[in-house]
């Protein structure tokens, strides 16, 4: 297995990667935007943007107008979700050539269809007309398509093998990745997930989305995932936790006196006091700490899969760690 790039117009991520989620209408992005701290986007190799949080966004035209990387001050890839999840959540619709448009116009490298993820509990009638719907989409977003510099990625929802290589044959061809949705309630369900994305995997660039736990993301980088999104670094500040850089487990900070050793440029910096203040700015500096874990990580995942020396990396990992063992164990499988 060998590490890939995926070039863009602003130029190459290499994979397997880890893009943060910016969520650009929440009050802490807005002191990233303006540069007050390193914004998560500058750090990793490009960001994930979804179209639900920028409509909601006092800067939705400009971001039209302007283009995104004007917005986030930023020359890295930037991604555009269609944000299909979120709008479920709202029961809203978006008309597929409207997403299209507007990461078109926005400037994004990578635009992702508007899909209509499904939930475990739906009906198997409800379930299928979804599924149907995201599938229209997708073809129709390849038919619609005037900007060839924007790569364009089909949504793909399953909650089993043969719904996605059903879903995969019912797309027409075009499409430069894959985006596999619906899988954050089967997220610590290892065989499930491990087997929908098995199933998902071909010689396009594979997008995983919502799925961050560290088990997961060694497993899936095994099996040749290149991008993942996550806003669990930011999710955990929230809630005060920190990553452990060692076990890579979420610490409530609430309940230690003393944090592990870490060398990122935050912890060199600030301490345990700093993190649990309630301001913006702790919350800013607990999901950087949490982010550059994630990166270094993901860089670490980089260099052992070229080193060829990914397996024994991981099950030292997993020593300290069941969970990370486990998933890895069942992705051999599928190898
Ligand atoms: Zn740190």
């Amino acid at each position: 297995m060998e590490c890939k790039k995926i070039k863009t117009v602003h130029g190459s991520i290499e994979t397997p990667a880890l893009l943060p989620v910016s969520a650009a209408s929440y009050g802490i992005w807005d002191l990233w935007i303006e540069k007050k701290f390193p914004a998560p986007w500058d750090l990793a190799q490009g960001t994930v943007l979804s179209l639900y949080h920028i409509l909601q966004y006092n800067k939705k035209d400009e971001i039209r107008e302007k283009g995104i990387h004007r917005v986030l001050k930023t020359k890295k890839p930037v991604v555009i979700d269609s944000g299909g999840f979120q709008f479920m959540k709202k029961n809203v619709e978006l008309e597929e050539e409207f997403v299209l448009r507007y990461q078109e116009e926005s400037g994004c490298d990578i635009g992702i269809t508007f899909d209509y993820p499904i939930l475990s509990d739906l009906s198997p009638g409800e379930k299928k007309k979804r599924i149907e719907k995201s599938i229209y989409n997708s073809n129709l977003a390849l038919k619609l398509r005037n900007n060839r510099k924007m790569l364009l990625y089909s949504a793909v929802h399953g909650h089993n093998a043969v719904d996605i290589k059903n879903y995969l044959e019912s797309l027409d061809s075009g499409f430069d990745g894959y985006a596999v949705g619906s899988l954050v309630p089967k997220k610590r369900d290892y065989r499930t997930l491990i087997s929908v994305v098995s199933a998902a995997r071909n010689e396009k660039s594979l997008h995983v989305f919502g799925i961050t736990g560290f088990p997961a993301l060694f497993a899936l980088s095994y099996m040749g995932v290149k991008t993942f999104d996550s806003w669990t670094y930011v999710v955990a500040a929230a809630f005060k936790e920190y990553i452990d850089p060692g076990t890579l487990k979420r610490i409530k900070l609430r309940k230690v006196k003393k944090l592990p050793e870490c060398d990122c440029f935050i912890c060199r910096d600030y301490g345990l006091n700093d993190f649990l203040e309630g301001t913006s700015e702790a919350e800013i500096l607990l999901s950087l700490h949490n982010l550059n874990v994630f990166l270094k990580e993901m860089k670490y995942i980089r260099e052992k899969i070229e080193d060829n020396e990914l397996e024994s990396y991981v099950l030292k990992k997993g020593e300290k760690n069941a969970s990370i063992k486990k998933a890895f164990l069942i992705a051999k499988e599928y190898i």
